[in-house]
């Protein structure tokens, strides 16, 4: 029997559990075969003689989110509107859904890409009501069709009733819900969303991210989004992307950034980080508080030592072994505690503590290094 495959599999009924396992196999095959969202290869460009971006490569799968940080003018936003065709591509390939959407010479439109966007600025069209501003990418489409999926928009995105609203009657989480709406109206296969949140307070900011984020995977729309906040990328990110001066200096999960940062760019994304300024001697590297190893670097190689506040562990002063420190600030947030201490040698360190913490400004404490929260990188 041709099951469509070009392969011919004889039929028993005693077989229907094989069957059946081999139905899933087939869908999960297909799956795989799936073209990702998104493929970008050797992205580059530059603005007069400067290279703003290069070499830049990324897959994202559907219904996967990735996130590119990076410092102010590292090229995020760049890359971002090369992908959407905002700008002309003069080096490398975009492929969206196995499609070639441009290499140099060529380019696709933006409006032929099958790409949504978000920015921070909502930009809504103000004289437009919200059903109108849904509807604006959907002018190919029958009336009736434009309607019907304008309702099941609003209804997705909680603002049935709201249709005949004009924007300044909206607040803000409800404004970027129109525009979530106004972007997933032509069902892109790929979404991106530059700062597309931080315009929004804190509580509103998470809800409306997850409900943004949770319609677009159910959707199967790839999704690459730029952010410069580490909780938002950490919530929300399957892979990140670290880019630095145009290129991306590290690809991972969340949790292998935060575990193996490549540099201290990416380890300070998470979060504060102690530097200690150092240079490689018999294969570690001196700190005030302490040693610590500073395997395959050459003897002699300045460093940078960054310690996670989490990675200095500190108890009260006993028998004067220990690196001793002195409490300068203690502030309690819950059940953390954040302390700023001050070591013998002059210089000052960032201490967090999960447990309960008896200790005053003032009081003698001992510390030393957790090497799980410590790493050396070439100055
Ligand atoms: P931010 O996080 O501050 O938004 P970014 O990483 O998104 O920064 P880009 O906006 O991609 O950075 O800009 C990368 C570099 O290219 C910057 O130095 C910027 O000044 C420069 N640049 C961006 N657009 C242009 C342009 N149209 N002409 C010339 N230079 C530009």
């Amino acid at each position: 029997m041709d099951r469509g495959l070009g392969v011919d599999v004889p039929f028993r009924a005693c077989d229907q559990l094989d069957l059946a396992a081999s139905e899933g196999g087939i869908a999960l095959e297909a799956e795989r075969l799936k073209p990702p969202g998104l493929r970008v290869e050797g992205l580059g460009h530059r603005f007069g003689r400067r290279q703003v971006v290069e070499g830049l490569s990324l897959t994202i799968a559907c219904g996967e989110v990735h996130c590119l940080v990076g410092p102010s003018g590292c090229g995020k936003t760049t890359c971002l509107r090369l992908i959407a065709g905002l700008e002309p591509l003069q080096q490398g390939r975009i492929h969206i859904q196995g499609r070639l959407v441009a290499e140099p010479g060529f380019g696709l439109p933006p409006e032929r890409r099958s790409v949504g966007l978000m920015f921070q600025d909502f930009a809504l069209f103000p004289h437009l009501t919200v059903a109108e501003n849904v509807a604006f990418g959907l002018r190919r489409r029958s009336r009736r069709e434009r309607e019907q999926r304008v309702r099941e928009l609003l209804r997705r995105v909680d603002l049935e009733g709201y249709e005949d609203r004009y924007p300044y009657m909206l607040s803000g989480g409800e404004q970027q819900r129109v525009a979530l709406a106004r972007a997933l109206a032509p069902a892109p296969d790929l979404m991106l969303l530059d700062e597309a949140f931080s315009a929004l307070d804190t509580s509103l900011r998470a809800q409306i991210r997850e409900q943004t984020l949770a319609i677009l995977r159910e959707a199967g729309t790839a999704i690459l989004m730029v952010t410069h906040d580490a909780e938002e990328a950490i919530r929300s990110a399957d892979v990140i992307h670290a880019m630095l001066e145009g290129r991306i200096v590290q690809s991972g999960t969340p949790a292998e950034l935060y575990a193996r940062p490549a540099n201290l760019f990416v380890a300070g994304f998470f979060g504060p980080v102690n530097r200690f300024p150092g240079r490689v001697h018999n294969a570690r590297v001196d700190t005030p508080i302490g040693s610590v190893a500073a395997d395959g670097l050459a003897e002699g190689t300045p460093v940078v030592v960054a310690v996670r506040p989490e990675g200095v562990r500190i108890r009260r002063a006993s028998d004067g072994c220990g690196v001793r420190a002195r409490v300068i600030v203690r502030r309690d947030l819950g059940p953390i505690h954040v302390l700023r201490l001050a070591l013998a040698q002059g210089s000052e360190v960032k201490v967090r503590e999960a447990g309960p913490v008896e200790l005053a400004p003032g009081e003698e404490v001992e510390v030393r290094l957790d090497p799980a929260h410590v790493f050396v990188f070439p100055a």
